[in-house]
């Protein structure tokens, strides 16, 4: 088996392992592989090992990938801050955008011939610059992407913040879900949990995560 091969089957097992020990089905944890700044034929490799849910999270990067490897079958996960002025072209590849935050990017996501699925990024730290809605802003954020047509809620996304236990992160994160729930019922998916934190992540709900390095290995530093 080849190094990333090999990486991906560790990582599969212990998805499966954290699933039975949260009693869930690894069926329903989508594992997105993140593969910023790694060259386009690492993706085919992956996709060639059947990985064909990819996250990216710079847009030109991601566009030029997708327009390079069309034809394998690749559902592209867009997971980075995303500006307004960028939306139309993002929806053009992406078949699910991680991260809806604010209501100029909704209105600009907006559509009337296309539906793309999404989630609401939370921002779980007290910086703004991080990207993602803050908790008190999050209804008003929910209802707006319910009232935009060619948006597709599927649920909440959130990035554990740096030096502190992912846990009760994630829990909060699955709390609010409730709350999102409540005006969006079929908002049930939660897209968290990284190469670091992805076990504490399916303990409280994940339903995406979006695994990097423990599966492609380093990445190459960025040009
Ligand atoms: C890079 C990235 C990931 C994956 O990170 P790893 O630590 O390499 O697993 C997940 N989510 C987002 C938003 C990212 O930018």
């Amino acid at each position: 088996m080849s190094d990333l091969a090999d990486r991906l089957a560790v990582v599969r097992a212990s998805v499966a392992d954290a699933a039975t020990e949260a009693g869930r089905e690894a069926s329903g944890i989508t594992t997105i592989v993140v593969t910023k700044f790694h060259p386009a034929s690492l993706v085919a490799e992956l996709a060639a090992l059947g990985v064909l849910d990819i996250g990216e999270n710079r847009h030109q990067e991601a566009q030029a990938k997708a327009a390079e490897l069309e034809g394998l079958g690749i559902r592209w996960h867009f997971v980075g801050q995303l500006q307004s002025k960028k939306a139309k072209q993002v929806r053009a590849y992406a078949k699910v955008i991680h991260s809806v935050d604010r209501v100029a990017l909704v209105d600009a996501l907006r559509s009337d011939e296309a539906s793309v699925d999404c989630f609401v990024q939370l921002n779980l730290t007290d910086d703004p610059g991080r990207g993602g809605v803050s908790s008190e802003g999050l209804e008003p954020l929910v209802e707006h992407v319910l009232a935009t047509p060619g948006l597709n809620l599927l649920g909440l996304m959130a990035v554990a913040p740096l030096g502190e236990p992912a846990r009760p992160a994630f829990a909060r994160v699955r709390r609010l879900s409730e709350r999102v729930r409540a005006i969006a019922p079929a908002a049930t998916s939660l897209s968290m949990g990284m190469s670091h934190d992805f076990r504490d992540a399916i303990l409280e709900g994940a339903t995406h995560l979006r695994i990097g390095s423990a599966i492609t290995g380093n990445r190459p530093v960025a040009g």
